[in-house]
């Protein structure tokens, strides 16, 4: 129940502090729309990426009992399987997000703003009314680009773009955004930014910045190796959770979607994971969120 209340309060706190912030910085006059869009676009993007993957690496590092029982898979982390190889593989994904950085700057200058004319004024920021409904579009629209994308990449034939995510069969945060140039654009950037652009002038920027901040620390959350009973997501219903995607990098079978579960169970695509919660002891109430039906 303490586990829930955190997780109810931080999830609150994220919808209703972070639009405080913005309406109480938000400049009266914006000189170059064009560029104010793309810097605050990309902003955004590094700031939670910081403080999320900053917050994780914190946990890692401290490797304090109390975090590793929330550990999802029995293999050891990165780190302690093989040093030499883990330092490299972390230079390379950091590098690897700095190039991601500049594909997301080019789609934003292109395809994001282009021929989209997205609310800026002080005067009409949006309350939690008009955004609510707009996050749910946008998740709804991610959801199906990113389930069927992240499908079509685990083609044999297709499957070169995606491999190189897949080097990462214990997840932990940073892994999230590790991905070749087509499918960061093909699975994150493209499923992202489609609900936004069919928004249109109905969104303002600032409920484009929080989109950015869920899909993030979404991802990043989702790939942390933990299944936090703090996190928001383990709550919600039909939600796939870390645990969930897990199960995608340390099986590479099945469970395509990013925020539901539902495409990959109408198509099939996630049995052999139900299968496997099934034979180790969960109950059968896990097809909607197996840790927390957990029986022993
Ligand atoms: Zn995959
Ligand atoms: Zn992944």
């Amino acid at each position: 129940m303490l586990y829930f209340i955190i997780a109810l309060t931080t999830f609150a706190s994220y919808f209703i502090l972070v639009p405080e912030l913005f309406k109480y910085y938000w400049p009266e006059q914006i000189e170059s729309k064009y560029w104010f869009q793309i810097l605050s676009l990309q902003v955004m993007h590094i700031v939670v990426y910081i403080i999320v993957n900053g917050s994780y690496g914190i946990i890692y590092y401290l490797n304090h009992p109390f975090f590793e029982q929330f550990k999802i898979e029995k293999k050891p982390w990165p780190w302690h399987s093989d040093k030499k190889e883990w330092i490299q593989l972390r230079n390379e994904t950091f590098k690897n997000f700095a190039i991601n950085l500049i594909i997301g700057t080019l789609l934003a200058m292109t395809f994001g703003i282009a021929g989209v004319k997205y609310r800026f004024d002080r005067e009409s920021l949006p309350d939690l009314w008009e955004m609510i409904p707009q996050f749910l579009f946008c998740i709804i629209i991610e959801d199906v680009g990113f389930y069927w994308s992240h499908r079509l990449l685990h083609i044999p034939s297709l499957y070169k773009y995606h491999k190189q995510h897949h080097q990462y069969s214990v997840t932990i945060s940073i892994s999230a955004e590790y991905s070749t140039a087509i499918e960061y654009l093909l699975s994150n950037l493209l499923p992202f930014i489609i609900g936004p652009r069919l928004l249109g002038e109905k969104l303002h920027l600032v409920t484009l910045l929080i989109w950015i901040g869920i899909r993030v620390y979404k991802t990043l959350s989702a790939h942390s190796g933990y299944a936090f009973p703090w996190e928001i997501f383990q709550y919600i219903p039909f939600l796939a959770f870390s645990e969930f995607h897990s199960y995608h990098h340390s099986h590479n079978d099945g469970n395509f979607g990013s925020f539901f579960v539902f495409w990959d169970y109408l198509f099939g695509t996630s049995n052999n994971y139900y299968q496997q919660k099934l034979k180790d002891n969960y109950g059968i109430l896990n097809i909607y969120n197996p840790l927390k039906s957990k029986v022993k």
